[in-house]
């Protein structure tokens, strides 16, 4: 037989939400009239915005007629969008960037799970924990060791700058799971810490958009000198509905560099060189409606989107606060993230809410063990069920 790659061995045994879908499938299958809410796994409900939805019929006529077909694209993505990204989400913050370094892709979570390729198997990874789980598994899977960085109540759930050296870090602000935002100086130790050890952050801000607070940063690169060090990733999943539809990207900047053979090599080149080779790009109609994004009517039409999403978090979290619940997150992050009353076990309230209340979150242990204890709830709902999630579970008496 063929020898596998016994890393996967190492891992989990189950990634985090199809265990959970497994859970709620045979709870509906034992209860087929049960009315099931999900607050669980962090997909967005809304519909696109109809910015998005014109340039994608735009954008397939397009391709219909022999003068305007396109076939293979460009792997790292077309000029128009890499200039509107470029334009709007860094220039507009006096970040300057050359479209060499903006790598257009399917999705952040390949990009976080993808990027590690490029580094050495022998160096050490440092993830949060609680942490979205694919730095982690991404990582064990190519047997490399990874270190927690602990991440708890009485530092804002903000992971401690390390007193080992580790070479490649995940920092995701704002944070799945627990809704906390790295301000500008616990970002600036991060970027001190990368300088001072020759590490490169893995900066994860795929919700960027929530963030309401003006003086929290959403790029890594407000702060001087993350270029050398860092590298980011943004989606346009959680900001616009395209968790569907597919697009995302990646700054791997020019001044990333990393040893190899002796001499030093562009992290942007080893990028390139992965992502042309192994990625085909995302459809033309993709990063039309990608592009939409930054057009006058979509930006109001995300704008919406947010505040949607942003309303159904302050219910919940007011909701659950006024039962004396001890609630985190949820005001510059679309997660609330619940300590557990009476010492209950993250699983066992899993199991109470979707028996009691047919009602799914997460449970936080599922993101680490310093998530025993906590449960995440998402504002990704409708309106009508956020609203009755939480009616549901206010009639718990937790
Ligand atoms: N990064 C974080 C922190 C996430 O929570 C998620 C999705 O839940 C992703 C990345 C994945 O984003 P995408 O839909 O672009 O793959």
């Amino acid at each position: 037989m063929i020898k596998i790659n016994e890393n996967y061995l190492n891992l989990e045994q189950n990634y985090l939400f199809p265990a959970i879908a497994k859970k709620v499938k045979e709870y509906r299958e034992k209860h087929p009239s049960a009315d099931i809410i999900s607050l669980g796994i962090g997909d967005v409900t809304r519909p696109l915005p109809r910015a998005c939805v014109e340039a994608l019929h735009k954008a397939s006529d397009e391709m219909a007629c022999e003068k305007t077909f396109r076939g293979y694209g460009p792997e790292q993505g077309y000029s128009f969008l890499i200039e509107d990204i470029i334009k709007n989400d860094y220039e507009a913050f006096g970040i300057e960037l050359s479209p060499q370094e903006v790598f257009v892709s399917d999705g952040a979570k390949c990009d976080v799970g993808n990027i590690q390729e490029i580094f050495s198997t022998d160096i050490t990874v440092a993830v949060a924990d609680p942490v979205y789980p694919v730095y982690l598994d991404t990582n064990i899977m190519a047997g490399r060791k990874v270190l927690k960085l602990p991440c708890l109540a009485e530092n804002g759930f903000a992971p401690k700058i390390p007193d080992f050296k580790a070479d490649l870090i995940y920092l995701c602000s704002p944070n799945n799971p627990t809704g906390a935002v790295l301000n500008k100086e616990q970002l600036k130790e991060w970027v001190d810490y990368a300088k001072k050890n020759g590490s490169v952050i893995i900066f994860d801000s795929a919700y960027k958009e929530y963030i309401r607070q003006a003086d929290l940063p959403r790029s890594i690169y407000e702060i001087e000198g993350a270029k050398e060090v860092a590298i980011e990733v943004r989606s346009f999943s959680k900001t616009a509905g395209f968790t569907g539809l597919r697009c995302a990207y990646m700054v791997v900047p020019l001044a990333l560099k990393g040893a190899g053979k002796g001499k030093d090599v562009l992290l942007n080149d080893l990028w390139r060189r992965r992502h042309c080779t192994k990625f085909n790009g995302v459809p033309y109609i993709v990063q039309r409606a990608a592009q939409a994004v930054y057009s006058e009517q979509g930006k109001k039409e995300v704008k919406q989107l947010i505040e949607y999403y942003m309303t159904n978090a302050a219910i919940i979290k007011k909701g659950l606060s006024s039962l004396g619940l001890t609630v985190y997150g949820g005001e510059n992050a679309p997660y609330i993230w619940l300590k557990l009353p009476n010492g209950l076990k993250s699983f066992d309230f899993f199991d109470i809410l979707l028996s009691r209340a047919n009602v799914v979150g997460t449970p936080g242990s599922g993101f680490g063990e310093c998530g025993e204890g906590y449960f995440r709830l998402t504002s990704f709902g409708s309106r009508e069920n956020t609203l009755k999630a939480v009616e549901r579970i206010e009639k718990l008496k937790l």
